[in-house]
Parts: structure tokens; C-alpha cells; sequence
């Protein structure tokens, strides 16, 4: 709810609810004449025909003559909301940015490095001069800007609108990204974890489409899920929910950067994967674990398919709380397809009840890594948006 809106009960918020009323049904209907609206609402023709003078006033719909049963009429449907939606997403070495008309029709989009360790402040002026740029880019300008979302590899406090302090980027954590965000570039913002944000981009246009209860998994350097509950991308009561990394695996395990012991993360992320392939292979990156993985290197087949079983172990939990359609892997490790995703059905199979194992489907996200998180973050622009949009009109 907006603060502006009016107290309930009043002359004022039945009003409100009434407007609401008529652009639901020329929402749901397209458009449709006044007498129709009337008919379709339960309103009268006069309180009709007053809701609609304001709305038009308010620029929310457009009225349009037509002729209905041989009667001039006037037919009123929603105004195209025009302006561009954005998405900046952060690596913790780079940042991808995104612009759209919404996020079916992406405009345009860029990828910067970023040094390591930066300071928050130096990736959100390049984050807002990289939307500037592309809006130009696209013939607008940054003023047609309606909403941006910001998106980060840790934990997002949805309370606080704080970076939590478990994240990998050590630079940002306690800063109010949202609110520094929206200072600078003057649109409403808001933020989310990357992993949410590729479950929302796999849940509109991947592997989770029609899915009513699904999971998506983010592994590259560490790992994170997103949760898909009744259709839509559940947060939690802090915005925290799906922080599948620090799961335990087992209590006497290696200490984790959150300070509990044998977190999936220690057994799973890039870290422990790295390390216990250093003293035969030296020093590699996942990339190019994954790389040989894929050639057929021994060394480290195995390392990927340990950590698919552990994987399997954590999510054969989740499968027995959630009782999901569709696990979907994502992030850099999904493009080892079965050498992660044999080992995790095994153990899925092996440790969650039969009846959810049986019905479960484990299969790789339909998106690229680094489009699945963009496409996600524009489809909460899109929200966000609509959000500020009806908010704007109810107490326009
Ligand atoms: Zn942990």
C-alpha cells in the first residue's frame, strides 16, 4: 500500500476502490463502452461514467468513439503505460545492464567488468550511467525510465533494504542499495538476490513456465535457490527464503564464512571444488573445471559429480518440505548437464520420500546464466512499475 492512500471505510478510499474496479475490467475485458463497464462492475451508468472522466483525466485510460448496436458510444480501454523498464544485475566482477519497453521486448543491453572488491558507491554510479547510456542508445532518454531493478549475489534484507552480510561482496554489505539507487536515478527501485531474480526469469520465459510449485538452483561460486509457491517467487518474511547454501550437510564439517559448520556451500561452491582439485591440477577456475569436466578429465568429473550428490542431499529436503513440479539447475555448473544432474537425481531418489522423488522432474534451466537473472529482474521492473502506476492513479 501506498502512504498516500486514502483510510479505510471512507468516502475517499470507496472511490479508490471503485476506479480500481472499472480498470480491472477494461483490464481483463480490453475495451469496452460505458454501459458495458457499468454492467460488467455492478456500478451505475452515472458513477461510471464520473470514474471514467477521472481516469482519463489522470491519463490511465483513453477513450476512443464507437458505434455499439447501431448507438454512438465511447469505448474506453487502458493507456499503453510507455516509458522503459531497466535491470542492472551484479556479478562480483561485473555488472550486466538491461533496458526494455518490458521484459518481452528488451531494448537493448551491456556488460561491464567490474575490479574486484569495489566499493558500492562505484558500482551503482556505473550502474545508473550505464542505464543513461542505453536509454540513449535506444532513442529515449533516462526521464522515460519508470522503474529499475537492482540485482546482487547475496542475501537482500527486505525489511532493512540492506545487502545482508553473507554475500561475496565484501563492499557492499549494510549498504541501502535500494534507496541510494533510487536517489540517483529518480524511479522506484528495488532490489533482489540474483538467484531470485533467475527463478522469476525461469518461471517467465524458461524451464519453470506453467510451474506452480518449482525450485530453481543458481551454482556457480557459491549457491543459492530461488522458490516458485502458487506461481509465484516466494521470499520469505525477510526476503531471505531459499538460502540453500548454508543448509548443513554434516554438523562436524569445515567451518563456513557464516560460521556455522558443513554448510552445503563448503562442500559445493567454487571454493571447496577448486581446492580439492588444486593438489592434482593446480590452479584452475571453475570455468575451467567445468571445461575439462566436459572433455572427459577424471579428476574433474568427480569433484562436479561429489558436489551434484551433495547438492542432492540439500534438495531432497527441499523436495520433502515443498513437494515440487521442477528443480531446475542454473548458474555456470548447469552447463555440465548430467554430470551434476545424475548424481543429484540419485540422491534425491536416495533421501527424499518416494512419492516426491517420483514426481519430481530435475532438469537445467532453458536460459543462459547470464540472461535467466536480467530477464528476471526485468520482469519485476514490469511489476514494479504497474505497482507505481496504480498507486499513481487511486490517489491521482
Ligand atoms: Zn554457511
Amino acid at each position: 500500500m501506498n502512504s498516500t492512500s486514502a483510510a479505510p471505510g471512507s468516502q475517499a478510499s470507496l472511490r479508490e476502490m471503485n476506479r480500481l474496479r472499472v480498470l480491472d475490467a477494461v483490464r481483463e475485458h480490453g475495451a469496452l463502452t460505458q454501459v458495458e463497464i457499468a454492467g460488467v462492475t455492478g456500478l451505475s451508468a452515472a458513477t461510471v461514467s464520473n470514474l471514467v472522466k477521472e481516469l482519463d483525466v489522470a491519463g490511465a485510460v483513453r477513450l476512443r468513439p464507437s458505434i455499439r448496436n447501431g448507438r454512438r458510444a465511447t469505448q474506453v480501454s487502458i493507456a499503453s503505460s510507455l516509458g522503459l523498464v531497466a535491470a542492472a544485475v551484479f556479478g562480483d566482477r561485473d555488472i550486466r545492464v538491461a533496458i526494455g519497453a518490458s521484459a518481452d521486448e528488451v531494448m537493448s543491453q551491456k556488460r561491464m567488468p567490474l575490479p574486484a572488491n569495489h566499493a558500492a558507491d562505484e558500482g551503482m554510479q556505473r550502474a545508473a550511467r550505464l542505464v543513461a547510456e542505453l536509454a540513449e542508445q535506444a532513442g529515449h532518454t533516462a526521464g522515460d525510465l519508470r522503474a529499475l531493478v537492482v540485482g546482487l549475489p547475496a542475501p537482500i534484507d527486505t525489511v532493512s533494504g540492506e545487502v545482508g552480510s553473507e554475500g561475496i561482496m565484501p563492499g557492499w554489505r549494510g549498504v541501502p542499495v535500494g534507496r541510494a539507487m533510487a536517489d540517483s536515478v529518480r524511479v522506484p527501485v528495488r532490489i533482489d538476490n540474483t538467484a531470485n531474480l533467475a527463478a522469476l526469469g525461469e518461471f517467465k520465459f524458461g524451464a519453470l513456465q506453467g510451474v506452480s510449485t518449482g525450485v530453481f538452483l543458481k551454482v556457480s561460486y557459491g549457491v543459492g535457490a530461488g522458490l516458485i509457491l502458487g506461481g509465484e517467487l516466494f521470499r520469505g518474511s525477510a526476503g531471505t527464503a531459499g538460502e540453500i547454501g548454508h543448509v548443513t550437510i554434516d554438523e562436524h564439517g569445515p567451518v563456513c564464512r557464516c560460521g556455522n559448520r558443513g554448510c552445503l556451500d563448503t562442500y559445493v561452491g567454487a571454493g571447496p571444488v577448486l581446492s580439492a582439485l588444486r593438489p592434482s591440477h593446480g590452479a584452475l577456475t571453475l570455468r575451467d573445471v567445468i571445461s575439462r569436466a566436459l572433455d572427459g578429465d577424471h579428476g574433474c568429473r568427480r569433484v562436479l559429480e561429489d558436489a551434484g550428490r551433495h547438492l542432492g542431499i540439500a534438495v531432497a529436503g527441499v523436495v520433502n518440505l515443498l513437494n515440487p513440479e521442477v528443480v531446475a539447475l542454473g548458474g555456470q555448473v548447469a552447463r555440465t548437464g548430467e554430470i551434476v544432474l545424475g548424481p543429484m537425481r540419485d540422491a534425491i531418489e536416495r533421501c527424499a520420500i518416494p512419492s516426491a522423488a517420483a514426481t519430481v522432474e530435475v532438469r537445467t534451466g532453458a536460459l543462459a546464466p547470464e540472461e535467466a537473472d536480467v530477464l528476471g529482474a526485468l520482469t519485476l521492473a514490469d511489476q514494479v512499475r504497474e505497482e507505481a502506476d496504480r498507486a499513481a492513479l487511486v490517489t491521482g
